[in-house]
């Protein structure tokens, strides 16, 4: 089953994720690790007192298998705060190992042998692992570079969807490329969904992590998706948490408890006093944590823009992000006979001047048309300390005459 869904290599070993990879070459090369996206700086200290509280008050055995009712009250609170969205947190919340279980849960329970799965390419390593553990067939829809971003290409989207499209696998804002969905490209996937009777699953763990003014819009909120929709979000990066693996998954009710009948085989519950400390950090009836996400916001914002000019004045062409924590760049200045892509340009730059990064084709289908168009890319991320940026930086300026 494994070596079907391509998750062992050809000697039955696993084979690791592009990231575990990239992080592992980081640490043998001592490099500036731009490769993995996890902060190296942990989330705020209260939060984590939090969690320890919690650990000191005897929070310490399994969980309710919907996740602790503080922790979905605080979940439905946050979606009404921040994007007038109505739950019920007895039935349309469930807490989960991270947004990685979730959307485990979602397609395990959702599609299958026969089903369609449709999600953006690139897209995130995990969708693609789960379609496959699914039975189901991934089908693509490319997001591709236009007037200086990366955009749906709605055509696309039209031709993809179809009767049997179970699913539509939606990432906004969208890891590696960075592209925050705007009306137009939601209200696309909205009618493709409507129009074949598909769900909507939605991964949407960047949701705070946006920039210059633009806004993340859940696709849940849009008429009529509400019933079709699964919202799914973490912990992990709206708080620099990521070893927490506190997720959710928000919706209706029954899609809800078709997702909880998996969840129960897969962790049974997840981590007790991490959820005790995100309900506070989410909070409920006031602000909670809100004013620690606009802070991480800000800093990253600030990276963001040393990162792209460090890149630029490297010599790369770069897209600039509305979100997320990464940054894409075009390596083709740097590539020649003996570094021939994007994958062997990540591979190589570790040993040759200290920074890691991740190729874009480990986001995309082998041979497709978006690996082709994305082959020379790669994806830095600047979600670390900014002495680690800088240190980056000026490694990578000394590509220039290399
Ligand atoms: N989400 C992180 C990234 O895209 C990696 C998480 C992981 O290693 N599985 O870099």
């Amino acid at each position: 089953m494994a070596a079907a869904c391509g998750l062992l290599d050809g000697a039955g070993n696993p084979k690791p994720t592009i990231f575990t990879e990239m992080s592992a070459l980081a640490a043998q090369t001592n490099s500036a690790n731009l490769g993995q996206g996890f902060p190296d700086e942990d989330g705020p200290e209260w939060i984590r007192e939090a969690a320890i509280e919690a650990i000191r008050a005897g929070v310490n055995q399994y969980a309710p298998g919907r996740g602790s009712l503080d922790l979905r009250q605080a979940i439905a609170a946050h979606q009404a705060r921040h994007y007038g969205l109505t739950l019920d947190p007895e039935s349309e919340v469930l807490v989960t190992t991270g947004a990685t279980e979730a959307i485990a849960a979602a397609l395990l329970a959702l599609a299958g042998p026969g089903d369609e799965v449709v999600t953006l390419e690139p897209f995130y390593d995990s969708h693609a692992a789960c379609i496959a553990m699914a039975g189901a067939t991934h089908v693509t829809v490319p997001l591709v570079p236009h007037g200086g971003g990366f955009r749906l290409d709605a055509d696309a989207l039209r031709q993809a969807v179809g009767p049997r499209t179970r699913v539509i696998l939606v990432n906004t804002p969208h890891n590696p490329t960075g592209t925050v969905l705007n009306l137009a490209e939601l209200e696309a996937v909205a009618a493709a969904a409507r129009a074949v009777d598909a769900i909507v699953v939605t991964d949407e763990v960047y949701e705070h992590l946006v920039f210059d003014g633009a806004r993340h819009v859940p696709i849940a909120s849009l008429p009529g998706m509400r019933e079709r929709t699964l919202t799914i979000s973490s912990s992990g990066k709206t708080f620099s948490l990521t070893g927490w693996k506190i997720g959710w998954v928000a919706g209706p009710a029954p899609l809800i408890d078709a997702l909880l009948a998996v969840k129960q085989f897969l962790t049974f519950t997840s981590g007790a006093p991490f959820q005790r400390a995100i309900a506070r950090a989410l909070g409920t009836g006031k602000a909670g944590g809100d004013a620690d996400i606009n802070a991480l916001r800000d800093t990253l914002s600030y990276r963001r823009g040393l990162l792209m000019d460090g890149l630029a004045a490297a010599g790369f062409k770069t897209v600039r992000p509305d979100g997320t924590y990464f940054v894409c760049a075009d390596a083709s200045p740097f590539l020649s006979a003996e570094v021939a892509d994007g994958a062997a340009f990540a591979r190589w730059l570790p040993g040759a001047i200290g920074v890691a990064c991740v190729p874009l084709s480990a986001f995309c289908r082998a041979g497709s048309p978006t690996a082709h168009a994305l082959a020379n890319w790669v994806r830095f991320t600047f979600v670390k300390r900014e002495d680690t940026l800088r240190t980056a930086i000026d490694r990578l300026a000394g590509l220039n005459g290399a």
